[in-house]
C-alpha cells in the first residue's frame, strides 16, 4: 500500500536487495531461531553469516571496505525494518553489531578500523556494545556505573559486570562504557577483546522472547586494555555511548515498523479468509477500522524513522526524533501483533497445532515484541527526552 515519496534511489535498491536477502539467508532459520533456547551455542551464525555474505554489515560504512552508500543511516535502517519483518530478534542482532557498534567505531583509532571493520562487514567477527549493569542502565551517569577502568601507564585495568549484552556469547570485541577511576565521575567507552585475560561470559539468559539475540553477562576482572583502544577521548565516553544509542533508538524504531507491518499482513490475510457468521471476518465494520488505523500508524511510524535517519545522514541532531521513531513505533508494533494475535483466535496462541501441523508466527512475534518497548531507552524515557525539548529541562529535570 506504501508510496515512496522521498526515498533515495539507493534506498529503494537497497531495500529490494536486502528482502530477497532476508528471504533467502534468514527465513529458512527464521522460526528454528524464534524458538530455540538460549545457549553459547545456539548464536544464529547461519543467517547471521548469511546476512553479512548478502553485504548487508557492509550498509553502514564508507567504501571501499564499506557500502559507501550517500544515506547510510537511513538505508541500515531500512535493512532493519526489512530483518524483523522476518525476525524480529535477528532485528536486534543485527541493531548491535550494524548500527551501535559502527558508531562507537568512528571514534577508533584508523589502526583499528582498518582491522576491525573488514571483521564486522565479513560476518566472520560477532561484535558486542555494552552500556547496561545490574544495577544500572535507563540511568547511564558515570557515578551510577560500577564498572571501573583504573589508568595505568599503558592503558587501563578494567573490572566490573556487563549485563543483558547482545552477542556477548560469540563476540570477539565490545564497546564498553565504564567509570573512569574509583571515585571518578566521568564515564570512558573501552573497545574491548573479549579474549583477554580476565574475561568471562556469563550463562544465557532464558528469556520469554527473542531468543537469538543472546544476551549474557560480561564480567571483567583485572582486564588489561591498552591506551589506543579508548573509543573518543577519555572522559568522554558517555557522549560515543549516547550518540550510538540515538542511533540505536531509531533503528528499533525500524524493526518496530517491520514487525508491526508483518502483523498486519498475516492479519489482513486471515480477515480475507476466516469465515465467521457466515462472511468473511474482514466483512465486520469492527477489523476495517481497526486495521485501517493500523495501516495509518504504520505510514506514520515508518516516515518518522526515516526523517530521524535521514536528519543523521544530513549532519543534524536528531536526539528528539529518534526518540519519538523509537516509542511509537514500537508500542504501535505490540498494538498490532496484540490485534493480529485476536483476529487468529486460539490459532494466534498457537505454537503448533496438534491434529494438523499448522503454525503461524504469531506465538513467536507475540512474545518478541515486548522487548522492543524496553530495551535500548524504555520508552518512558524517549518520551521523556520528547517533554525535556517540548517544556524545557527547567521544569522536567
Ligand atoms: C534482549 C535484550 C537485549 C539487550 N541488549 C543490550 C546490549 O546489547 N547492551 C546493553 O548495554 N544493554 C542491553 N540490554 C539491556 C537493556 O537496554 C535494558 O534492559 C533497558 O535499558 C532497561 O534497563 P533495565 O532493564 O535496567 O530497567 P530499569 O532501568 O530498571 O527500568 C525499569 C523500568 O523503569 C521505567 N523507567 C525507566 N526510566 C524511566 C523514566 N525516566 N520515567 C519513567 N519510567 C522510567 C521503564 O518502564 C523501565 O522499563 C538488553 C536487554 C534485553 C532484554
Amino acid at each position: 500500500m506504501a508510496h515512496d515519496v522521498w526515498l533515495p534511489e539507493e534506498t529503494i535498491e537497497l531495500r529490494t536487495r536486502a528482502r530477497k536477502a532476508v528471504a533467502s539467508r534468514l527465513a529458512p532459520y527464521a522460526r528454528d531461531i524464534g524458538q530455540r533456547e538460549e545457549s553459547h551455542e545456539s548464536f544464529p551464525w547461519e543467517a547471521f553469516r548469511g546476512l553479512a555474505d548478502e553485504g548487508l554489515f557492509a550498509v553502514p560504512f564508507d567504501a571501499p571496505v564499506g557500502a559507501g552508500l550517500d544515506h547510510p543511516m537511513l538505508a541500515t535502517c531500512t535493512v532493519t525494518e526489512e530483518i524483523a519483518y522476518e525476525s524480529s530478534s535477528m532485528a536486534g542482532v543485527y541493531d548491535g553489531q550494524c548500527i551501535l557498534v559502527p558508531q562507537t567505531l568512528t571514534c577508533a583509532s584508523s589502526a583499528l578500523r582498518e582491522r576491525l571493520i573488514p571483521e564486522l562487514v565479513s560476518g566472520r567477527t560477532a561484535f558486542s556494545f555494552a552500556t547496561t549493569e545490574p544495577e544500572t542502565s535507563s540511568d547511564l551517569t558515570a557515578r551510577r556505573l560500577s564498572t571501573v577502568a583504573e589508568r595505568t601507564s599503558t592503558g587501563y585495568v578494567v573490572t566490573g559486570r556487563k549485563r543483558w549484552i547482545t552477542n556477548s556469547v560469540a563476540a570477539d570485541w565490545v564497546s564498553l562504557l565504564c567509570r573512569d577511576g574509583k571515585d571518578g565521575d566521568r564515564a570512558t567507552m573501552l573497545l574491548v577483546d573479549l579474549t583477554s585475560p580476565g574475561v568471562t561470559i556469563g550463562t544465557p539468559d532464558l528469556k520469554l522472547g527473542h531468543r537469538g539475540q543472546i544476551t549474557a553477562d560480561i564480567v571483567l576482572d583485572h582486564v588489561e586494555v591498552p591506551a589506543g583502544n579508548v573509543l573518543g577521548e577519555p572522559g568522554r565516553g558517555m557522549g560515543v555511548a549516547l550518540s550510538a544509542l540515538v542511533r540505536g533508538r531509531i533503528g528499533i524504531g525500524a524493526a518496530g515498523v517491520g514487525v508491526a507491518q508483518a502483523a498486519l499482513d498475516l492479519a489482513v490475510d486471515r480477515l480475507r479468509t476466516r469465515h465467521v457468521f457466515g462472511e468473511p471476518l474482514g466483512a465486520m465494520q469492527h477489523w476495517q477500522y481497526r486495521m485501517a488505523q493500523h495501516a495509518t500508524d504504520i505510514e506514520c511510524a515508518r516516515s518518522l524513522y526515516q526523517k530521524a535517519a535521514l536528519l543523521l545522514d544530513r549532519g543534524k541532531e536528531a536526539d528528539t526524533e529518534a526518540a519519538m521513531a523509537k516509542a511509537y513505533g514500537t508500542r504501535l508494533a505490540n498494538d498490532v501483533v496484540r490485534d493480529a494475535v485476536q483476529v487468529h483466535g486460539a490459532l494466534g496462541f498457537a505454537r503448533q497445532v496438534g491434529a494438523t501441523g499448522e503454525s503461524v508466527r504469531l506465538e513467536e512475534m507475540y512474545r518478541d515484541v515486548k522487548i522492543l518497548e524496553i530495551f535500548e531507552g524504555a520508552n518512558e524515557l524517549q518520551q521523556w527526552i520528547v517533554a525535556r525539548r517540548l517544556i524545557g529541562r527547567d521544569v522536567t529535570g
